[in-house]
């Protein structure tokens, strides 16, 4: 049965002061406070899995056991299908240890001419994994699917935003409005039913 949120503090188990900002303002309208990982002086743990679940499921349940609260983790990435999924779960590490995602997007289109860049449909994966600390874990995924595009158009978003264009829209992730972007992302698929099972009761 599925394990519902029942108040008091959240741990958000990242590090990524972006993502932390982004995910306490999905959460506000609950009335849930939530504390970083980062300001709680947790370890980072090294993402060891080779699924979005298992990467996300590893860094709430840490955060969870470390603070004895429960604990909530995101694992996220773009999956290319002409690079066979790639780069998926290594999304971030592709942009480098200076997070180069200028770099990381010519790579994406080096790997795809070497594919013949005949198949350029791509996807967003926003995995979320909610944690207790006595080892309890609630999963849910969200996927926007979409097309990429050369050369990178946008500077709205954040990471791969500028060669992702979503299925019916003509404007890249990196052109679109944020607002516009959060109502329709992974992130906002998987936050729904994250809500719709966790939070609403
Ligand atoms: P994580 O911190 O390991 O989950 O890394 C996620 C990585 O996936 C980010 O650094 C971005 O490169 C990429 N990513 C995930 N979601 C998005 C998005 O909404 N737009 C652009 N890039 C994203």
């Amino acid at each position: 049965m599925t394990r519902a949120f029942e108040g008091g503090k959240l741990v958000v188990a990242s590090h990524n002061p972006g993502k932390v900002r982004e995910i306490a303002d999905l959460l506000a309208p609950f009335g849930i406070e939530t504390v970083s990982a980062g300001d709680l002086g947790l370890d980072e743990p090294e993402e060891t899995g080779d699924t979005f679940r298992a990467n996300a499921e590893l860094k709430a349940l840490a955060a969870a056991k470390a603070a004895n609260l429960p604990a909530l983790a995101d694992d996220s990435g773009l999956c290319v299908n002409a690079l066979g999924g790639a780069p998926g779960i290594y999304s971030a590490r592709w942009a480098g240890p200076n997070k180069d995602f200028v770099f990381a997007m010519e790579k994406l289109r080096r790997g795809m001419l070497e594919a013949g860049l005949i198949d350029t449909s791509a996807w967003f994966i926003c995995g979320l994994a909610l944690a207790w600390p006595d080892g309890h874990v609630e999963y849910f995924e969200g996927r926007v699917d979409g097309e990429l595009t050369w050369p990178p158009r946008g500077e709205k978003g954040f990471g791969y935003d500028p060669v992702f264009i979503p299925q019916g829209f003509d404007t890249t992730f990196g052109e679109m409005e944020p607002q516009a972007k959060h109502d329709m992302s992974h992130r906002a698929h998987a936050f729904r039913q994250l809500v719709d099972a966790c939070f609403t009761r």
